[in-house]
């Protein structure tokens, strides 16, 4: 789903990052909320010391208000998750990607990214054959796309693994029009899902400029099919009434999961409807549509981390890195260098 996100102030993104309403925060700082409400739309400011009561409750550095409680850069988000999740919690991760963006920005510089942007024009196009001038314009040739996040990271795209379970939520996207496009993954996701769900990003990012739509995720999905493993080589390296164990090599080879495999294999015509329900049914019956055999190996994000260690070889502190993503070093050492060995 897609929707435009109106720029916020960092106060108000900072404060729904943290789950936390304007009624709380007024409670817990004994500001009152009718003052709260102008400084987050932007028509007052404070003075120092309410920010600093206010920096001390959301636990961060006061520099962070008294540098910059400027309006957050618009974006156009779009998430894949499950239609339940509660529009609070789509809020506060929407906030948390609008920072996340920023802090990015504060570490990586500004940066923008060469994927083009594709219209359908009214379905004079298909999301498949877009696929496949993405696939030419980032010369991928016929083969499988080997890394995706690395391909993406080159083609200017930060992505991270992300804490999204509780949010019922596999993935957060945001394509800003100024600078570098965003995408938190969940940490939860295997990895087989993992491709899947960002190539769904980012047919999102090429196709669509908002208005969420059932009509677009179906879109974003038949890209993310055709990018990665085009019905071309599906129909060259399809096996005739495959075992489960034929399709573990092809599998492995794109990187795609069973489930999308056999998909792919329906929409491609090579199996009926009848054999498509069965391999369901027993993908569903034996819980591999959770934990599929023959997983895949995780496909590890390393701009931001080698950005931040290029950083610290050049004499960057983390305390200064952490200042300018308006974070205390704890919490910016915790959110972006965990895997840091
Ligand atoms: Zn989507």
């Amino acid at each position: 789903m897609a929707e435009s996100e109106p720029p916020k102030s960092f106060l108000e993104t900072l404060r729904i990052s943290r789950g936390i309403t304007q009624v709380q925060l007024a409670a817990a700082t004994g500001i009152s909320q009718a003052a709260l409400s102008k400084v987050e739309s932007g028509t007052v400011d404070f003075d120092e010391d309410r920010w600093a009561t206010i920096a001390k409750e959301l636990g961060v550095p006061v520099s962070a208000f008294t540098s910059a409680n400027q309006p957050m850069e618009a974006a156009l988000v779009f998430h894949r998750k499950r239609k339940s999740t509660p529009k609070t919690a789509l809020n506060k991760i929407a906030a948390d990607l609008a920072l996340t963006r920023l802090r990015v920005e504060s570490i990586v510089g500004s940066q923008k990214t060469s994927l083009r942007r594709h219209d359908l024009e009214d379905g004079y196009y298909t999301s498949g054959e877009i696929a496949r001038k993405v696939r030419r314009e980032l010369g991928l040739g016929d083969g499988p796309v080997p890394d995706l996040v690395a391909m993406l990271e080159r083609a200017g795209v930060i992505v991270l693994r992300w804490p999204l379970e509780s949010l019922q939520v596999d993935a957060i996207a945001a394509w800003p029009a100024k600078s570098g496009p965003v995408i938190l993954v969940g940490e939860h996701v295997p990895a087989e899902r993992q491709r899947f769900t960002m190539a769904h990003e980012l047919g999102h990012a090429v196709l669509h400029d908002g208005e969420a739509s059932d009509a677009q995720e179906r879109e974003a999905d038949d890209f993310a099919a055709e990018f990665l493993f085009p019905a071309k080589q599906v129909v060259k390296e399809w096996v005739a009434n495959p075992s489960l164990e034929d399709l573990y090599p092809i599998k492995r080879k794109w990187g795609i999961s069973l489930a999308a495999l056999i998909r792919r294999g329906y929409d491609c015509n090579l199996l009926d409807d009848r054999e498509y329900r069965g391999w369901n049914v027993k993908l569903s019956s034996t819980g591999m549509h959770r934990r599929e055999p023959a997983p895949l190996p995780p496909e590890n994000p390393k701009a931001l981390r080698m950005a931040i260690a290029h950083a610290q070889a050049t004499g960057i502190t983390i305390e200064l890195l952490a200042e300018r993503a308006h974070m205390y070093p704890t919490e910016f050492a915790a959110t972006f260098m965990e895997e840091i060995a």
